[in-house]
């Protein structure tokens, strides 16, 4: 990184002139932190005994005999209080919140993870929540704005434009511009303006470092390769951190969604579908027609549907550090299936993104080679869509009687 958070040509901090003061305090307030070991400890100690770390790296015997290739490593951030490795980054913000004497946090949500890992953050940490979300999504996420309502976080649902993702960011920021002396916005992946994409990647690092010292332990050598999905970045960040500076390919994984052809997927980098623009604060790889605006989007993992991508990987990818592919949708449930079946493991759909990709690599890898997936969450989320993509007669059966039932009261 150079002048105020560029990573070669991406990055930097397009805000309103108002918002300059609260963002330098921000990025003071977490250069201090950054540089005192007292506060990693204390991450460390919050994240070992609240949220469940160090989470397991898990040997994966049955995948690596069936396609027997490489030895298969799993590194488990499903196991995360609120089942991903979002509580890193919003447990690590939580703590810079307290250094700054604020008491209230704001975010915006898509499919609601990110709000939900928010509002728990908020309930432990005592400050007040407010958490935006396009109405389409309020609509489309009941069980998460259920739990946000019941961990004592106010939903707002957002009426403007096209009532998604884009607008709940323009009204989260709107929010914080009038009330930046007592609040705090939770941004929830590596993007966005500077500090941001280094702040969250930083509280990220944990997964990479603990993978590091524990495949080491376990295996007493590094992986050839690792795999991660990218949404905005901050799980497959945290994972390439560990292996940064080793002689490790890092692998990043895109929703492929329908298909390159179909132009309906969330592929910035894997496919030249994308271009450089500045939006949302910050400059990288957008999904944009020849105008400037943004394209829909699609993947069946809620996490991975995104215009945007951070601006670190952007630049990783130039540099040719990372490789990024695409999983399509019929892909990644068939990973999944297989991972259930030979693991008993049940990836997100969005971490099942770098299943995809490291089952297409493994057989062709010596059997004394190791490679590294992170299983970024659990699927306990995704039943809905995973029952769907199956076609399931019992569960349609289900939520019929469920919806009888309701018709009822
Ligand atoms: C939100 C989410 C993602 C995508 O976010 P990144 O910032 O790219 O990591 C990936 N996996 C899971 C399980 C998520 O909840």
């Amino acid at each position: 990184m150079n002048r105020k958070g560029y990573y070669g040509p991406f990055g930097g901090a397009f805000v309103p002139e108002i918002l300059e003061a609260t963002f330098d305090e921000l990025g003071r307030i977490f250069y201090q932190a950054k540089a005192d070991p007292a506060f990693w400890q204390t991450y460390s100690d919050l994240m070992a005994n609240y949220a469940g770390r160090p989470t397991p790296l898990t040997f994966a015997p049955n995948l690596t005999a069936h396609f027997g290739g490489a030895q298969i490593f799993i590194k488990r951030e499903d196991l995360n209080h609120t089942g991903a490795h979002k509580a890193n980054n919003v447990m690590g913000q939580g703590l810079l919140v307290q250094r700054m004497a604020k008491r209230r946090v704001i975010a915006e949500t898509g499919a609601g993870q990110h709000g939900v890992a928010t509002a728990t953050m908020a309930a432990r940490f005592g400050f007040d929540c407010t958490i935006y979300m396009g109405a389409v999504d309020v609509e489309r996420q009941r069980p998460n704005v259920f739990w946000m309502q019941r961990l004592g976080a106010e939903v707002v649902p957002v009426e403007t434009g096209t009532r998604i993702l884009k607008d709940a960011i323009n009204e989260a920021f709107r929010d914080w511009v009038a009330h930046m002396d007592t609040t705090h916005y939770v941004l929830g992946t590596a993007c966005g303006p500077h500090p941001f994409p280094e702040m969250v990647s930083f509280f990220q690092s944990i997964i990479g470092r603990e993978a590091r010292d524990q495949i080491l332990a376990q295996a007493g050598r590094l992986p050839s390769r690792v795999y991660a999905c990218v949404g905005g970045g901050s799980n497959a960040l945290g994972l390439f951190h560990g292996f940064m500076d080793d002689a490790v390919e890092l692998v990043g994984v895109e929703a492929g969604g329908h298909g390159q052809a179909s132009g309906r997927h969330a592929a910035r980098l894997a496919w030249p579908d994308a271009s450089i623009g500045v939006a949302q604060g910050y400059k990288t790889y957008f999904l944009q027609n020849a105008d400037g605006q943004m394209r829909e989007t699609h993947s069946v993992a809620a996490g991975l549907d995104y215009v945007g991508v951070s601006p670190i990987l952007s630049h990783l990818k130039e540099t040719g550090r990372v490789r990024f592919e695409a999983a399509t949708d019929d892909e990644v449930i068939a990973a999944l299936s297989l991972t259930m079946q030979k693991e008993g493991l049940i990836p997100a759909l969005e971490s099942a993104h770098a299943f995809v990709q490291a089952f297409k690599e493994a057989p062709r890898l010596g059997r004394d080679e190791i490679i590294i997936i992170n299983q970024s969450g659990r699927a306990d989320k995704d039943i809905f869509t995973v029952a769907e993509a199956f076609d399931d007669p019992q569960w349609r059966a289900f939520i019929r009687a469920k919806a009888e039932k309701y018709r009822e009261i």
